[in-house]
């Protein structure tokens, strides 16, 4: 759904990554110029399976994707992570990053999403770079970290699952990370209700987790152990390098 404003733009109403920019068209322009056109036919295939997904507003936007893909290559990452799988589209558009040897530890409480997506990932030849873990991701960092040998190892991690434990992941997975190494959090901007008066209209979903955003945001804006970058980019993702 889209509005005028006062200054005759049209910006969207619903929730969702779209709010965050001008205007719908301006989104459908960056999608169909320069997403679109370069998506991996894997990863296409793997949208539009979700797209029929009742939960598909879960997944990552195509240029979220897109982006992620970018960036892993760009920091030559090889051993990642990621919390929150869904039917894998951001966990295929890493894997498609990686080099051959390259890792993902993968977690999710729900495997049947994930495998919705696998056939994809297979057919894709990426599958044998991803360790899928189903179930609660903070036992299994808490695992790691009592083995010294996982400390600093990994050199990305995309956090997107279960906002009212994004602090708690935060404090475990600076000591996982490399020095210099990558933590991005997604869904930082939260539909935007952020910047929302307390009393505004909102989902219960959006309401509830919230002040869980709002929480990490200030935390992470605090800590000296990062370098951060907030980027308006799906429904926002902070970027977090670690340095020290
Ligand atoms: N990154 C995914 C994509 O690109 O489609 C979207 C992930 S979706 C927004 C959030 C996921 O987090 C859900 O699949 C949910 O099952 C998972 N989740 C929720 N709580 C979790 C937990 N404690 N540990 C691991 N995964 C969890
Ligand atoms: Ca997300």
């Amino acid at each position: 759904m889209a509005s005028e404003n006062q200054n005759g733009d049209r910006r969207h109403q619903e929730v969702g990554h779209k709010s965050l920019l001008q205007s719908d068209e301006l989104y459908q322009y960056i999608l169909e110029t320069t997403v679109y056109p370069r998506e991996p036919e894997a990863m296409k295939e793997l949208r539009e399976i979700t797209a029929k997904h009742p939960w598909n507003l879960m997944t990552t936007s195509a240029d979220e994707g897109q982006f992620l893909n970018m960036l892993l290559k760009l920091i030559n990452a090889k051993n990642t992570m990621e919390i929150g799988v869904y039917t894998g589209y951001s966990l295929l558009a890493t894997a498609l990053a990686l080099p051959d040897d390259g890792k993902i530890l993968a977690m999710d409480i729900n495997r049947e999403n994930y495998e919705i997506g696998l056939p994809v990932i297979q057919k894709a030849g990426v599958a044998h770079k991803i360790d899928f873990r189903e179930g609660p991701a903070l036992p299994v960092l808490d695992q790691m970290i009592e083995d010294e040998k996982n400390h600093g190892s990994f050199d990305f991690v995309f956090v997107d699952a279960d906002k009212d434990n994004y602090i708690n992941y935060h404090k475990r997975l600076l000591e996982l990370v490399r020095v210099g190494g990558v933590i991005a959090y997604d869904n930082t901007l939260w539909s935007g209700s952020v910047v929302a008066p307390p009393d505004a209209p909102m989902r219960k979903y959006i309401r509830y987790y919230r002040d869980f955003v709002l929480e990490l945001n200030n935390a992470l804006a605090a800590d000296p152990r990062i370098e951060i970058c907030q980027l308006p980019v799906g429904d926002g993702v902070t970027l977090c390098r670690r340095i020290k």
